[in-house]
């Protein structure tokens, strides 16, 4: 028997949203997002949150490097098993190595701990994260996004060339920084990513917002698959989030 390629259509209806959801939470994370599942699917899918220099916009590192004083050696990562357990006497100034309580001098336990680095011997310190353009501050961004995905319309086995995305006067939530993802999947199974704001989708919609059909949750955004029609400014605008 010969097997057969499956795709994205091959999903139900309710997979396929799901798919969706998945593919922008990944593509997400492509642009430094962290990416969050609300507990009840209420038009939020996804809460997103980074940590950004609030000057240059760079990806802000919240753990603290461990750094030698002297010469700048970097243990946060694979270098911590090279942590040498130095100690100190605070009685007679011996240096103790490992994992001793009491002097092996004078026996005293006032023994003051200093992690050590292997290269040069000197005290390892915990250093707060300070942007290469030397910014000191960062900020935290949260935003909540709604995906919709479709895929290419057929009719009668017959290919539309457009996709379809349900949009609804609920979906409308009014706060600006709620924005709408869509997901497109090509018949390659390849995605492409419409990302606009509340106030891009009422813009782009003009008067046909106001229309009946739209009131009825009953209106569908039908556009060419090959070049996006009047939603194409928002191809791959990631960007926008920021
Ligand atoms: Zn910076
Ligand atoms: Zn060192
Ligand atoms: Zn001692």
């Amino acid at each position: 028997m010969k097997n057969i390629e499956k795709t994205a259509t091959d999903l139900s209806a309710k997979h396929f949203s799901r798919y969706g959801e998945f593919l922008v939470s990944f593509e997400l994370s492509k642009y430094g997002w962290n990416v969050y599942n609300p507990v009840y699917d209420e038009y939020i899918d996804l809460i997103v949150h980074k940590h950004v220099c609030m000057k240059c916009g760079k990806t802000w590192i919240l753990t603290p490097a461990l750094i030698c004083k002297n010469c700048g050696k970097d243990f946060s990562k694979t270098q911590k098993h090279n942590i040498i357990a130095k100690k100190i006497c605070l009685e007679c100034k011996n240096i103790i190595i490992g994992n001793k309580i009491k002097c092996n001098n004078c026996n005293s336990d006032k023994l003051l701990n200093q992690p050590s680095c292997d290269k040069c011997g000197c005290e390892i310190e915990m250093i707060e994260h300070s942007c290469d353009c030397q910014n000191r501050t960062y900020i935290t961004k949260f935003r909540s996004i709604q995906v919709k995905s479709s895929r290419i319309e057929y009719k009668d086995s017959i290919s539309k060339h457009t996709y379809a995305v349900d949009m609804k006067p609920r979906d409308l939530i009014r706060d600006e920084y709620h924005f709408y993802i869509w997901c497109l999947l090509d018949d390659e199974d390849k995605a492409h990513f419409l990302i606009l704001s509340v106030q891009d989708f009422i813009d782009t919609m003009g008067e046909s917002i106001k229309g009946i059909s739209f009131f009825k949750d009953q209106d569908r955004q039908h556009f060419s698959s090959r070049d996006f029609g009047k939603w194409a400014k928002f191809l791959n605008r990631f960007d926008k989030l920021e």
